[in-house]
């Protein structure tokens, strides 16, 4: 699969019976690997458990449905925090800001705001990471490239210089060495 990382939201009907969830009723929430891509899918606990499939969930847990809340309209524009940053990052899929978004990733998982909800080790090297948002239930996969302790220091600073400002997004150095994205040896 050539996406390491993605976003996935919660659906708000059944993937089964299609019946609109309710607040707080409980659903399973489960990530199917397609060629191209995660496809989430949210289901009724009872229509999972009765659905007749012959596919494999790559993961898939229990939680239960939160209706979203009313959309303030024309909120002042903000800075980035974390979670803004993150998603922003996600979306332009850019190699290079693969330790940022695993680092981003990381600080959210502290700070409580992701769950994670599982973890599968990957062929090219690297952990896939799946984390759930607490209050959205939205889905986030990221790569754990495994840094060393050292490397995630170094990231950790180039994260907060961005969330700060003083670095744009379109000027940040890349983390990872170029050389290691086209497959070059790393030396060690
Ligand atoms: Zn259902």
């Amino acid at each position: 699969m050539s996406q390491e990382w993605n976003i996935r939201s919660r659906g708000h009907a059944c993937s089964v019976c299609a019946q609109h969830f309710t607040d707080k009723q409980p659903c399973v929430s489960v990530l199917r690997e397609m060629p191209e891509a995660f496809e989430r899918r949210d289901y009724h606990t009872l229509c999972w458990r009765d659905e007749k499939r012959d596919w494999r969930p790559y993961s898939f847990w229990e939680g239960a449905y939160e209706a979203p809340p009313v959309v303030v309209k024309d909120e002042p524009v903000k800075k980035d925090t974390a979670e803004t940053l993150l998603r922003r990052l996600i979306l332009l899929e850019d190699p290079a800001m693969r330790n940022v978004v695993y680092v981003l990733a990381i600080m959210l998982e502290r700070g409580k705001q992701l769950v994670e909800r599982d973890a599968k080790p990957q062929e090219g090297g690297g952990i896939l990471r799946v984390y759930e948002h607490k209050k959205t239930a939205d889905i986030f996969t990221v790569l754990d490239p495994r840094l060393r302790m050292d490397e995630i220091g170094t990231v950790q600073q180039q994260v907060v210089a961005m969330l700060s400002g003083t670095t744009h997004l379109q000027t940040a150095a890349p983390v990872a060495p170029s050389a290691r994205e086209a497959g070059a040896p790393v030396p060690s």
